[in-house]
């Protein structure tokens, strides 16, 4: 690492609770990547009287951009509910009804999910499960199937997923980038680690400095020369923004893939699922599934408006990335959000910004030094 120049203002030693911003280019953190991972957990910690400065990378399609941003509490082919769902919900639901407050948008959309069944194997496992009181509040029956069937090819049968939501993560994270930028505290740039300068006392980045810095680059972390013994993984994935002019759909449709209410009378269409990929641009291949999977499922005319292609930070055992680096003390990360980027950053995010102001203990499941550094 490069030493800490002398001509860069000195860093500021006042507690972090109490602190009054006496330079302009001082903050309290610096954050890297504007993705949900990053503006959620600047939120967090601005919403605690601390001050972030962030930086992100102008050229790079972050996930966050690409996304359905759906939440479905109910997954898999054992219908089994996802990890952490009953504590996640509750902490999404009160970020993301906040924010739409402040800033004066509608992004977060609860919405039935209905889900196909295919057989009669799947609707007995289904029914089975339902019965489980653990799961009551989870599912809807009978399902509302609204306009599917005008829209759809007979299905053997449907449930419908209750508790479930779209989070439109890139109108969410655009609106607060807006913000950030208006307070000249967003620099549309990457962040280049040669300047980083990690001292006991604080952080130096050029003319900038701060008490502790965080990463939040999403997949492209793995390059991160403080994080990079991290086992990242990447899943690229493929989706189609399709125009449907007289589906009013209200629901998400999960048929093999997704169907979901984007904007006005565009749907998101996705996605494929990728652990191999030398591009992470669309490929025709991935259009080609994707239109495939659309033909078996509508029964009306749509127009393809666009394809994209984004790369998710997948983690190997499927539980976020947070915590500090094992010698630098100042230097943290938030990732690993993998494919459910929507409803775990608000939770996490919180969970980590109190680690870092009140010094609370990191959930081990979460905490980094499980890769035992
Ligand atoms: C096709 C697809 C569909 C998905 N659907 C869903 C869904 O329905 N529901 C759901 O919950 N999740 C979904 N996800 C997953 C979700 O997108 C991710 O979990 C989430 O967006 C990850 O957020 P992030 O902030 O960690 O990363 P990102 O959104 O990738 O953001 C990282 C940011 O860091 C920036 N950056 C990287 N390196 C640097 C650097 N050196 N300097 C400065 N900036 C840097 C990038 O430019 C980017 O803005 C989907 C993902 C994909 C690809």
């Amino acid at each position: 690492m490069p030493t800490w120049k002398s001509w860069i203002i000195k860093p500021h030693k006042f507690n972090i609770y109490t602190q009054k911003k006496t330079l302009i280019n001082n903050s309290n953190f610096i954050i890297v990547g504007h993705g949900i991972a990053g503006a959620l957990l600047g939120y967090c910690l601005e919403q605690a009287g601390q001050s972030c400065r962030y930086f992100d990378a102008p050229d790079q399609v972050a996930a966050t951009s690409v996304a359905a941003g759906i939440i479905n509490p109910i997954t898999g082919r054992r219908f089994v509910k996802s990890w952490r769902i009953e504590a996640l919900l509750p902490a999404a639901q009160q970020i993301y009804r906040q924010l739409e407050v402040e800033l004066g948008i509608h992004f977060y959309h609860e919405r039935p999910l209905l889900r196909t069944l295919f057989n009669r194997g799947e609707e007995n496992d289904w029914q089975a499960r339902s019965l489980d009181m653990d799961y009551a509040s989870y599912f809807h029956a009978p399902p509302d199937l609204g306009s599917i069937p005008l829209i759809t090819a007979p299905a053997f049968s449907y449930l419908e997923v209750a508790q479930a939501a779209q989070v439109h993560i890139g109108q969410l994270v655009a609106a607060l980038r807006l913000r950030r930028e208006q307070a000249g505290l967003y620099h549309a740039e990457t962040f280049d680690f040669a300047a980083l300068e990690t001292r006991a006392d604080g952080i130096g980045y050029r003319q900038f400095t701060a008490d502790q810095i965080v990463f939040c680059e999403g997949w492209h972390s793995r390059a991160n020369p403080y994080f990079n013994y991290l086992p990242f993984g990447g899943n690229k994935g493929e989706v189609l923004l399709i125009r449907l002019p007289e589906a009013k759909l209200e629901q998400i449709l999960k048929h093999r893939l997704f169907l979901v209410p984007y904007t006005e009378d565009l749907y998101w269409v996705g996605s494929t699922s990728e652990n191999q990929f030398t591009t992470a641009e669309p490929t025709t291949a991935g259009g080609e599934y994707l239109r495939g999977r659309l033909a078996e499922l509508l029964t009306t005319p749509y127009e393809i408006i666009d394809h994209r292609a984004a790369i998710r930070p997948t983690v190997r055992d499927r539980r976020p990335f947070l915590g500090t680096h094992p010698t630098h003390s100042r230097v943290h990360i938030f990732n690993g959000l993998g494919t459910k980027g929507a409803s775990l950053a608000p939770y996490w995010a919180t969970h980590l910004a109190d680690h870092l102001i009140a010094g609370t203990p990191l959930d081990p499941e979460v905490d980094i030094k499980r890769f035992g550094h």
